[in-house]
């Protein structure tokens, strides 16, 4: 139940750390931030591809945490 209520208390970070990743669509690293919140209010931060737009979540989980959640 506890790790279930990790993922819907707003202002409160999702439980995984996740890494810096490149762009997935031109690989660079430059990064614009769009915003530090998602829909629920949470700590999830949101950047655009300096160089082509394509926006992701920033950091990204990783394998393991995507796996978890
Ligand atoms: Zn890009």
């Amino acid at each position: 139940m506890a790790h279930f209520l990790s993922h819907i208390v707003p202002f409160t970070a999702y439980p995984y750390k996740g890494e810096a990743a490149a762009c997935n669509l031109c690989g660079s690293d430059s990064t614009l931030d769009i915003c530090r919140k998602d829909r629920r209010w949470k700590k999830l931060g949101t950047v655009a591809c300096a160089e082509c737009g394509l926006m992701r979540t920033q950091p990204m989980p990783n394998d393991a945490e995507l796996e978890a959640y």
